[in-house]
């Protein structure tokens, strides 16, 4: 059997919205697991709409996301001939003919139609003669396709049989006036010249097949089996647009996600493995899809979940891939200059490695200053909660322990702290707590003492010393 060849069909008039990214994820999927070949393909008929940056914008996100496709891009406006071509053979077997309706014409014919409630029907029965007598008035005449009795019926991989009433179809134009052919007809004719045989496309196109399957029967061309999934929604329930927020694939590249991530989320935007799984790299999900698994049930667009899977997707990424990513970062925050990254390549792939499972977002790597400049204020809710009236003191003995330690790693800062708690008859969170505060303003974070041995005996010294000095007597809370 010849392998199956799919086509991933963007329209380049906007931003790539993530319900056509998860479209181009699922033909993708498709192919990389039960073998076959996709093909992209540009509709850019539509002249007035095409913007040259939504192309690259497209081809760009598609690399992102990392969904290949076999041999270059095919350009819908390059083979405008075939159309035309496929338009006249439907002329000559009488599956289309001209019509001439004015506007005006069209308008009340269009209105009679509602008011009989049946479908648009025109000059289907022109004789020759009429035909030249509207022709020499110079009405534009436009090539319409005559919608066949009866009842066109498919079996959607996604949504099973699938039925429409060809009575409910009006007459629909396949050559424009002016010679362009219209959206069906392109796609039909390209499908066609692209060998497709299965068509997986978004939901909002299911209206589209019986059309389009019409126009494949009357050409006498095998039509491809057609999948539609579902519609993405926002958290109301509603058809997922800009009054949600983001919806390009560009925006969640710039606020910090994953591919990996991307992927995953959407692929679960439609498709569910059956046993419950929710993380899945990219060679997971090639192996776990498949056609049965994809849902019917529309699908609910949560940001959070996307949070949450970036953040396990974060954490098994490679160390040395992160490192990059934080530092690019840090350096466009100037919290690094040029040529650091380098010289300072040791320490900052600690900080990543202590940060890694605590981000969601690649963007979080820019909330964490204090691991390159001293805090300039303090949370006022763990101030008041850990600095009392007897820290001060504690600070200061603590200050003059790190003093005398010979090294700075984790192990000695913690033996040291937790020998001056024993000493003291506390315990160790009296200490650590306020240090923390000291050292990063904030009452949370990655390990103390891992921080500080990040940080170095004089950083974190200096700190504590200005932490005293600032703070100092600012106790909301009395002592132990
Ligand atoms: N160009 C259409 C779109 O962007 C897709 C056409 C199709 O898949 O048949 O929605």
């Amino acid at each position: 059997m010849a392998e199956t060849i799919l086509r991933f069909a963007p329209s380049p008039t906007g931003g790539f919205h993530v319900g056509n990214a998860r479209t181009a994820l699922f033909n993708y999927l498709y192919v990389q697991h039960y073998g076959g070949k996709l093909l992209l393909r540009v509709e850019d008929t539509d002249q007035k709409r095409n913007t040259g940056t939504s192309l690259q914008t497209i081809l760009e996100s598609l690399g992102w996301l990392g969904i290949a496709f076999d041999g270059e891009p095919v350009y819908q406006s390059q083979n405008a001939e075939a159309h035309r071509r496929a338009a006249e053979q439907l002329l000559e077997s009488g599956h289309a003919y001209y019509s001439y309706l004015t506007p005006e014409a069209l308008e009340a014919e269009r209105a009679q139609a509602v008011a009989e409630k049946r479908p648009l029907r025109f000059d289907r029965d022109l004789t020759p003669e009429q035909r030249a007598e509207k022709e020499a008035r110079g009405l534009p005449g436009v090539v319409r396709f005559r919608v066949p009795e009866g009842e066109t019926v498919w079996n959607d991989r996604i949504r099973g049989e699938s039925r429409w009433d060809n009575g409910v179809i009006s007459d629909f134009v396949i050559l424009r006036a002016d010679g362009s052919p219209t959206y069906h007809l392109a796609v039909v004719v390209d499908d066609y010249e692209m060998g497709v045989g299965f068509v997986l496309r978004g939901g909002d196109h299911l209206s589209n097949t019986p059309k389009q399957m019409m126009l494949f029967e009357a050409l006498g061309w095998e039509v491809p089996e057609y999948a539609h999934n579902t519609l993405l929604l926002g958290p109301d329930g509603r058809k997922l647009s800009k009054r949600h927020g983001e919806t390009t694939v560009t925006e969640y590249r710039e606020k910090g996600y994953l591919p990996e991530a991307v992927c995953n989320f959407l692929a679960l935007l439609g498709w569910a493995p059956g046993d419950g799984r929710e993380f899945f790299t990219r060679e997971e999900l090639i192996e776990a899809f498949t056609v049965e698994g994809m849902l019917e049930k529309d699908a609910v667009f949560d940001e959070q979940k996307l949070e949450w899977l970036n953040g396990e997707h974060i954490w098994a990424r490679p160390h040395a891939d992160l490192v990059q990513e934080a530092v690019w970062r840090w350096r466009d925050e100037g919290w690094i200059k040029d040529g650091e990254a380098e010289s300072r390549r040791a320490v900052l792939e600690k900080i990543v490695a202590l940060l890694q499972p605590r981000v969601r977002t690649l963007q979080e790597f820019r909330t964490f200053g204090y691991f390159f400049n001293d805090p300039d204020h303090y949370e006022e809710k763990a101030r008041k909660k850990q600095w009392k009236a007897d820290t001060p003191g504690r600070i200061e003995a603590l200050i003059s322990r790190l003093e005398a330690l010979e090294g700075f790693d984790e192990s000695e800062v913690e033996a040291a702290t937790r020998t001056l708690a024993g000493e003291l008859g506390i315990s160790t969170a009296k200490l650590i707590h306020p240090t923390r505060l000291a050292l990063s303003g904030v009452g949370f974070g990655p390990g103390l003492f891992e921080l500080m041995e990040v940080l170095g005996k004089e950083t974190c010294i200096r700190r504590m010393r200005k932490a005293l000095e600032v703070l100092g007597e600012a106790y909301t809370v009395p002592a132990d």
